[in-house]
């Protein structure tokens, strides 16, 4: 059984738990350097990257974070996940720093304010059995990749699912909902690095 931690300083750290219980893994909470050294895999949840990143920095997270992601450790990022796991952030606020892992440009909140929030079906390279249900909230979309980056998914022309190697990333919550595909590719890719 693969030991997947989730990121939890900030964000809906729950919600990617039960959903890695689902798809059949370990899942606990990782706050901590020495936490961090004890998973096989992590999780970065969807919730604000701003504060993410601000709180890494105050739990003296984010060296041991970056280590560990370019190390190969398997990584996926949901929403705000996908941010702090891009290389560069178009638009970042001040001292607004990431994780990387992902050679991509995102930029935040992308999808507009009449489109803060809104459910859509999202064909996922990788996950078979027809489209998930993506849920995107004040989501980020990816504004280009370079050569390593593996687009998994559109949605009206803008790319929301990315893959670099062992690093995951979607702009929309499969955690919100009962679908644990994406959790159970994750953990595939967990298990295969392991
Ligand atoms: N807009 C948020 C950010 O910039 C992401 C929103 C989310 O995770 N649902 O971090």
């Amino acid at each position: 059984t693969p030991r997947i931690g989730v990121l939890a300083l900030q964000g809906d750290v729950r919600e990617h738990m039960a959903a890695l219980t689902a798809a059949g893994a370990a899942a606990g909470p990782v706050r901590r350097p020495g936490e961090l050294a004890e998973v096989d895999g992590l999780v970065i949840p969807g919730g604000e990257s701003t504060t993410i990143s601000k709180l890494a920095a105050l739990f003296g997270m984010t060296e041991p974070l970056r280590e560990r992601i370019a190390a190969g450790m398997p990584v996926y990022g949901s929403c705000a996940g996908l941010i702090m796991l891009a290389d560069k952030i178009l638009d970042p606020r001040s001292g607004q720093e990431t994780f990387g892992g992902i050679d991509m440009i995102v930029r935040r909140n992308a999808f507009g304010r009449q489109n803060e929030s809104f459910e859509a079906a999202v064909e996922l390279a990788g996950v078979a059995g027809g489209p998930v249900e993506g849920v995107f909230i004040r989501a980020p979309w990816v504004e280009s990749v370079g050569a390593p980056v593996e687009v998994l998914a559109e949605h009206r022309g803008h790319i929301v699912a990315v893959r670099q190697g062992n690093a995951l990333a979607t702009s929309f919550h499969p955690e919100l909902t009962g679908d644990h595909r994406v959790h159970g590719l994750f953990a595939d890719m967990v298990r295969a690095a392991g």
